[in-house]
């Protein structure tokens, strides 16, 4: 496989790992210890499969953790700088965050919003998305932040799944340079839902927006509330938030998270995986309407005293180079993003990042999606100077946290582009086959988490049911994340896609990870999806969409060229059999590739539900090179 990439960082400390995987509940139970409870838990583990509950009568409370704690220490420092996309900036301390919190969940509690209500949040990236969520947890109310983007019918369904009593929006939100109605959607999607009681705005933009009797203003209710607010003792089981999945397989999931336990999942793996310091500069670029956003921003830094930036708008607004502005500016230390985000970087070229300086950069971190090797590549060396670890996190928002990544805080391993390396110390995991049986190592197979997790869901949204038959019905006694991979002989985990999208071809199956970075190896491709469909002799056949780089022009020459280079780095067996140049692959809202619908639209088939997809034009564009394409290849055969 690759070659190795050894970065020194952290601490050598084999000891974590060996005791973690002798005792895996005692050694939760002693990083539950590093937090704050009320009350301590009667037991670690109950396990009435497949349902879990972690530190059993244990009492805590999360904005405590995050908050309270902290300000003891450490009142004054800097917990979000926040800049807008226009450019302004906000810097909130700890204690000003505090007050914010204590405030806002007074501001709840007066409209009587008590344990297990709950909050519809449909904001933009500001602080006041912060300060809704840790408020809401601090009184026990159940967050389910709906991404700014979506569109009124999505909030709708997700609205009435919950049933809210209280939504909490804004008067706008800036998005590359234009305002977006966020109200006008809000009043539209709650129409006639009595049981939302009140809207709660806050006037971010000015906007001039009209009010219903439904209608309150944050500033004033902030106004006039009380500046502290006491924590309620929530049970360790008790549940902190819904969050609905991406959608890029099919229906969004409400998943549903857990106190004591999500809490300490997180703490703990933002600590081993970002190997925090006290003065760290941490940059998360998720939306808070994401699980990232809510583990690793609203959450996680926060536990541990950390100073991060929260970016308001589009990462390449006004120009490509805004992240990289961002990055400077602030002497961000950590970076954490995606490898859709890198890859539209990349295909920006090197002068941007070049010309910035990202001297004080000493960790970076992916998420959501296989890296590319190529994008890790240039992730290492241009943005990281060859001298920050990439690390690679695999993890879903049915796990609340990170399963599978480097640990710098905690160890020092050899690096190789493209693996997420091994699992985080405490999760048991695991690639097997078809009948539950572990694979040869470097064979592919499903992976599985085969022991409960602190930061496991707690089940989905009023649906025992579907979380059973989603999560627990393939392997029974283990929960199964969909996702194909290859355990290698050094124990290190590659992630190679859906595993409903693994294609057969000749026998052999493949991810789709694997072919696409094949592509994505090319010098002039910028971005890669493939899909598998059926054909009478071959069983399966292989369609390629390429996103070319700027400036690369579209040609058969380029096609055929694209065609050895995949048969060089992947085999003769790696053949598309059509190849599709399009300006834009169909992506969630959350930046991933779906590739269902490009079969669907191949196949002729339904396209299924695509209120997560982030631009519908690109349905179009598949559509019309898939039609052209028909259309030709009907020509050259008369
Ligand atoms: P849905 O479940 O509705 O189809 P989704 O799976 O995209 O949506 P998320 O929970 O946001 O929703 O994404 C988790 C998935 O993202 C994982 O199951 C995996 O397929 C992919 N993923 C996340 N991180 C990585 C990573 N580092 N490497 C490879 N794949 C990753
Ligand atoms: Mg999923």
């Amino acid at each position: 496989m690759e070659s190795r990439y050894e970065i020194g960082l952290g601490n050598h400390d084999d000891k974590t790992r060996k005791h973690a995987l002798d005792d895996p509940i005692k050694f939760w139970e002693e990083q539950a210890d590093n937090l704050f409870w009320f009350e301590k838990w009667i037991s670690v583990l109950q396990w009435d499969p497949p349902f879990a509950k972690w530190f059993v009568g244990g009492k805590t409370n999360v904005s405590y953790n995050a908050l309270d704690v902290i300000v003891k220490k450490t009142p004054d420092k800097l917990a979000i700088i926040w800049e807008g996309e226009d450019g302004n900036t906000r810097n909130i301390t700890y204690k000003q965050l505090l007050e914010q919190v204590c405030r806002f969940s007074n501001v709840l509690k007066s409209l009587g919003v008590g344990k297990g209500d709950r909050i519809t949040v449909y904001l933009p990236m500001i602080p006041e998305l912060v300060v809704s969520l840790l408020a809401c947890s601090r009184i026990g109310a159940i967050h389910t932040v709906i991404f700014s983007g979506f569109s009124s019918q999505s909030i709708r369904d997700r609205v009435d799944d919950s049933k809210s009593k209280i939504v909490i929006t804004a008067d706008g939100g800036r998005r590359r340079g234009t305002i977006i109605k966020l109200k006008e959607t809000i009043d539209d999607a709650i129409r006639n839902f009595d049981f939302v009681q009140n809207v709660i705005v806050v006037e971010n933009v000015k906007n001039i927006i009209s009010y219903t009797k439904k209608d309150l203003k944050w500033g004033s209710l902030m106004s006039g509330s009380e500046i502290y607010c006491e924590p309620e003792k929530l049970d360790s089981a008790h549940p902190l938030y819904i969050l609905y999945t991406s959608g890029t397989t099919g229906k969004p999931k409400g998943v549903l998270h857990g106190t004591g336990g999500y809490l300490t999942h997180i703490y703990s793996t933002f600590k081993w995986v970002f190997d925090i310091k006290q003065d760290d500069v941490y940059f998360c670029t998720a939306d808070i309407g994401w699980v990232t956003g809510h583990s690793y921003i609203a959450y996680g830094p926060f536990l541990h005293g950390s100073t991060q930036v929260m970016y308001e708008g589009a990462l390449d607004y006004p120009t490509p180079e805004r992240i990289w502005q961002i990055v400077s500016k602030h002497r961000v230390t950590i970076l954490y993003t995606t490898p859709t985000a890198l890859r539209m970087f990349m295909k920006y070229g090197n002068d941007l990042p070049n010309s910035n300086d990202l001297s004080s950069l000493r960790l970076l971190g992916t998420v959501g999606e296989p890296i590319n090797p190529e994008v890790w590549k240039w992730y290492f060396e241009i943005i990281g100077k060859s001298k920050c670890p990439i690390i690679d996190t695999w993890w879903q928002t049915e796990t609340g946290g990170i399963m599978i990544s480097p640990v710098p805080g905690l160890e020092t391993i050899p690096l190789k582009p493209g693996s997420a390396t091994r699992p985080i110390p405490g999760i048991s995991i695991d690639v097997i086959d078809e009948n539950g049986k572990r694979t040869r190592d470097g064979s592919k197979g499903y992976l599985v988490v085969t022991q409960p997790w602190p930061g496991m869901l707690l089940t989905l949204w009023n649906d025992d049911e579907k979380y059973k038959s989603v999560y627990w019905s393939k392997y029974h006694t283990m929960y199964y994340p969909g996702d194909f991979a290859i355990r290698d002989e050094d124990g290190y985990i590659w992630m190679l896609g859906r595993a409903d999208d693994v294609l057969k071809i000749a026998g052999h199956r493949l991810g789709t990870a694997e072919l696409e970075s094949g592509f994505v190896s090319h010098k002039s491709v910028a971005e890669a999806a493939v899909c598998g469909i059926p054909h009478q002799i071959k069983g399966e056949v292989i369609l390629a969409f390429i996103v070319l780089k700027e400036g690369v022009e579209p040609s058969s020459e380029l096609k055929e060229e694209l065609t050895n280079h995949i048969r060089k780095t992947i085999g003769s067996i790696a053949t598309p059999d059509r190849m599709y140049f399009v300006s834009k692959l169909p992506k969630t809202r959350s930046g991933k590739i779906m590739r269902r619908l490009l079969k669907a639209v191949s196949t002729n088939e339904k396209i299924g539900d695509v209120s997560t997809l982030e631009d519908e034009a690109t349905v179009d564009e598949i559509k019309f090179a898939f039609a052209y394409m028909q259309q030709s290849m009907e020509n050259n055969t008369r």
